[in-house]
């Protein structure tokens, strides 16, 4: 598997768990995004009332089923917990609201991909807690009102451009998670480290984070992998030293890009010229998955310059080059 996928793997979840924050200021980084909520959050306590439906996008990995659980903390109520492809039917949906407490969380992983029957219940739901549900079939159906109890709804999609307006139009806060800095990562570092028991110098953890492509889920994944190569090769302490050599033997660079990553680089300079090439052609060259590219590959190469999605397709930046130790054409120069 990709170390550096940001999809979450197996043997993270146990430990996830216990080095996963709970409360905002445990909560690193996105300084933005926790000043508004615990604004909004408090708001909604004062008012002993449902928080607002909250939708949060950004690439895997960033911290949006975290944030989700980190809100029903501050605000003291139950999460329940779905998935958009999970919900298959109605019936799924009106299952789960009707179980809900008074302002619980109703958390929707993947919600660009509810379907639209499921989608259609969720609306009158969102807005004034009631659900329609059909009794009976043929003839002799008849469709009932049922009140709903208040409840926040927290949406958290990688492609907030794959929401349907009316779906969008029905959360009152909107927020977008951004890649983490080097610094707000090593912090993430620091403080995992702590909890796990592993020693782990600064520098060692400034080397961990500036190689994982701005994602916590990749710093503390990495985090685990340097801590085998220390515990094996240089007496349990994450070094500098120790961080660079266990990340090198990873095939992760210092611009914490992948093999997959370069290859992508290296297919549209070698197979393309530089580029613009459409995204389908792209992953069949490189024998991937569309989404994924979309998701998971290319919005850090985009953040950090190295590729440019265009109206014509995506295109090797002059950096993306030079990263592979080319020379860019004159064009791409400029
Ligand atoms: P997403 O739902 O966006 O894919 P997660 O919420 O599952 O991402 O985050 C992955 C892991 O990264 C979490 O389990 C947590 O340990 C860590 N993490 C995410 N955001 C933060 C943060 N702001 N501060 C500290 N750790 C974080």
């Amino acid at each position: 598997a990709r170390i550096i996928t940001a999809a979450a793997q197996l043997d993270d979840e146990a430990l996830e768990a216990t080095i996963r924050p709970r409360r905002l200021d445990e909560y690193l980084g996105q300084q933005a995004v926790r000043e508004q909520l615990s604004i909004y959050i408090e708001a909604a306590k004062k008012r002993s009332g449902a928080l607002d439906h909250v939708l949060i996008f950004g690439p895997p990995g960033l911290g949006k089923t975290t944030l989700s659980h980190v809100i029903a903390n501050e605000l003291g109520v139950n999460l329940r917990s779905t998935s958009g492809p999970v919900l298959e039917r109605a019936g799924d949906l009106a299952a789960l609201l009707t179980n809900l407490e008074p302002n619980d969380v109703l958390f929707v992983d993947e919600i660009h991909r509810l379907s639209p029957l499921v989608e259609e219940v969720l609306y009158p739901a969102m807005e004034d807690f009631q659900i329609d549900i059909m009794i009976g079939e043929g003839p002799a159906a008849r469709s009932i009102k049922l009140d709903l109890p208040p409840f926040t709804l927290i949406g958290a999609t990688t492609r907030a451009g794959m929401l349907t307006a009316p779906l969008r139009d029905r959360f009152g806060i909107v927020q977008r998670l951004e890649f983490y800095t080097a610094d707000e990562l090593t912090a993430i570092v620091r403080r995992a480290a702590k909890i796990l028991g592993i020693a782990c110098a600064p520098e060692g953890a400034q080397e961990i984070a500036r190689r994982s492509r701005g994602t916590p889920r990749i710093a503390n994944r990495l985090l685990r992998r340097v801590r085998d190569y220390a515990e094996v090769r240089a007496d349990g302490e994450i070094t500098l030293a120790a961080a660079s050599a266990a990340l090198d033997m990873l095939k992760i660079d210092p611009e914490g890009f992948d093999e997959l990553d370069r290859r992508l680089l290296g297919v549209i300079i070698e197979n393309f010229d530089g580029g613009p090439v459409g995204v389908e052609s792209l992953a069949a060259a490189l024998s991937e998955d569309r989404g994924t590219l979309e998701d998971v590959v290319e919005p850090y190469l985009i953040q950090q310059g190295y590729l440019v999605r265009t109206a014509r397709g995506r295109m090797a930046s002059a950096r993306g080059w030079r990263h592979l130790g080319l020379v860019p054409p004159p064009r791409q120069a400029l």
